[in-house]
């Protein structure tokens, strides 16, 4: 049989092994705006109304599950958002040969974001070209990986303050247009560059490996590195943050998703 203790109050499912402060203090505090609800798979089960204890799940979920895999992965619990621009604006040569080499073994022909655009333009031949940059509007919002939000909107603000739109050669760039640029091919290439200064990786398997780390770590940014910081103050590192129901984002409409059907 389990230990009642080990499970949550609300949803009966475990809780962390080790609950960090912030667990243990989200449940303190919802200790006391709820009643007890003993039930059989849950003898110490607690009641509140789903709005009030969803942080609770929301925040034991991401240390059961998620925190795990980025601790196993070598994802950052903490990043140093105050030299992040000052990264970015180092890479701005390298950002601008993007725009000025225009040759096929460049850096712009490197870009995977740029070569999976350049296809899309390919296969939608030359009708309308506004279609498809229409399409590329609509595309769900790039994430860079375990950066999150936070990271995604110093990214943006830094490179619209290093490559304002109207100073950007469009025909260099054509068919997109520089807005278009901006934050679908330096966005990614950029988020790819510090996953790898991060990471140590180097030349074109480097590259692999980091646009693999985006990809698979993007769940866990938007939970660790969320847009809208907690008490702590703006660009803090993020570890009192996680997941909150006022969040909003996929991971949290995914989390929404399983919490209700419990
Ligand atoms: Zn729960």
């Amino acid at each position: 049989t389990v230990d009642p203790s080990t499970l949550c109050p609300y949803c009966d499912n475990p809780l962390p092994s080790s609950p960090s402060p912030t667990l243990r203090t989200l449940l303190e505090t919802m200790a006391k705006k709820s009643y007890p609800d003993p039930r059989p798979t849950n003898v110490l089960g607690r009641k509140a109304p789903f709005s009030t204890f969803i942080s609770v799940c929301q925040r034991h979920r991401f240390e059961s599950d998620i925190l795990p895999e980025a601790k196993s992965k070598g994802w950052p619990s903490a990043i140093d958002w105050k030299k992040l621009a000052g990264r970015i604006e180092k890479l701005k040569p390298k950002l601008q040969l993007l725009i000025d080499d225009d040759s096929d073994d460049g850096p712009r022909a490197r870009s995977s974001a740029w070569n999976e655009i350049m296809e899309l333009v390919k296969e939608k031949g030359s009708r309308a070209a506004t279609g498809v940059k229409d399409q590329f509007l609509n595309f769900e919002k790039t994430q860079p990986g375990y950066y999150g939000e936070l990271g995604s909107i110093i990214i943006h603000q830094t490179l619209y303050d290093l490559f304002p739109p109207t100073s950007i050669d469009v025909e260099s760039i054509a068919p997109l247009g520089a807005e278009e640029f901006l934050q679908r091919v330096l966005f990614p290439e950029v988020a790819l560059r510090l996953v790898m200064e991060d990471q140590r990786l180097k030349g074109n398997s480097g590259r692999r490996e980091a646009l693999k780390i985006l990809r698979d770590s993007s769940v866990y940014g938007v939970a660790m590195f969320p847009a809208e910081q907690s008490a702590e103050g703006k660009y803090g590192s993020g570890k009192l943050g996680g997941p909150s129901s006022t969040r909003g984002s996929g991971m949290h409409g995914n989390t929404k998703g399983r919490l209700e059907r419990w």
